[in-house]
């Protein structure tokens, strides 16, 4: 991937080619980037993932649907793993948006509650690594979009519980725990119309599909439920203020930005503003 010439000339005689970004892996490059980033212009933003055993050994995995939805939107993805959050701030720093992705249910030590019988195996490691990465994302406004787990992990970062089995805890006569059936709008959603998810989804109305046994139960101070399904479980919350964009949903809109509604294309494009919008303001530093 290197190309020729030294660092200084790739810098000064940059005239568009995207291949100067890999000069910054020459040994001869100086120690600051701050040059560099100006030349960037696609966002960067962090996917968090989980580890699992898969053939014998542990892999850092994700659902490419992620991925593919980060791209779609025209960010450059870039899959996290769930590493110490004493690791983290190198990696935020060179990002400038935040995915949190679906997966295990939160440890319920998290927030003070004993767990479930039917809880999933808690991920340790993966939640000390999230729940940083989100308080962390709040301290310097990195733009954040919570994914079903996701929008668990940022109620719990800041204060709230989870609800941790709906079918016995809130029993409906809406299954939302439908994992077979991820790309299908399952249930309808109510979203608040003067919220920021309204604006991304461009509705206040729409169907969704469904992948999750838990939900928001006591709501974190300084989050606003934006979306609840017609039996009343949380399905979207935001951050109050305008000191940082976040916007978390219950559902799987990765999965959904092919399909024939916007509404999910639309929540990644209002994403990619804010990102765009936080990668200027960085690079104007
Ligand atoms: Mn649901």
């Amino acid at each position: 991937l290197r190309k020729k010439g030294r660092y200084g000339d790739a810098v000064r005689g940059n005239t568009g080619d995207p291949g100067w970004a890999y000069h910054i892996f020459q040994h001869d490059a100086p120690a600051t980037l701050a040059p560099l980033r100006l030349r960037m212009t696609t966002p960067l933003v962090l996917l968090t993932s989980t580890t699992k055993d898969i053939g014998g050994l542990m892999r850092v995995r994700l659902n490419e649907a992620y991925v593919n939805a980060a791209r779609s939107a025209g960010l450059a993805p870039l899959v996290l793993p769930p590493v110490a959050p004493d690791e983290l701030m190198p990696l935020l720093d060179i990002a400038s948006g935040v995915i949190l992705t679906g997966g295990e249910d939160i440890d319920p030590a998290e927030y003070g509650a004993k767990p479930h019988p039917a809880a999933g195996a808690p991920h340790p490691q993966r939640d000390k690594c999230e729940l940083a990465l989100a308080r962390m994302a709040r301290e310097r406004g990195v733009p954040t979009l919570a994914i079903c787990r996701g929008i668990q992990t940022v109620n719990v970062a800041f204060g709230g519980t989870l609800v941790q089995d709906i079918a016995s805890e809130r029993p409906s006569n809406i299954n939302h725990d439908q994992s077979d059936e991820r790309a299908t709008r399952l249930h309808q959603v109510s979203i608040e119309p003067d919220s920021r998810l309204a604006a991304a989804v461009g509705g206040s109305e729409i169907s969704v599909n469904s992948s999750h046994h838990q939900s928001i139960d006591t709501l974190a101070p300084g989050l606003r439920l934006t979306a609840r399904s017609p039996d009343d479980i949380v399905e979207g919350v935001e951050w109050f203020g305008d000191d940082w964009w976040m916007l978390g949903v219950q559902w799987h809109p990765e999965e959904l930005v092919d399909d024939a509604k916007a509404w999910d294309r639309g929540l990644f494009r209002a994403f990619a503003v804010e990102v765009a919008r936080y990668k200027e303001i960085g690079d104007r530093r």
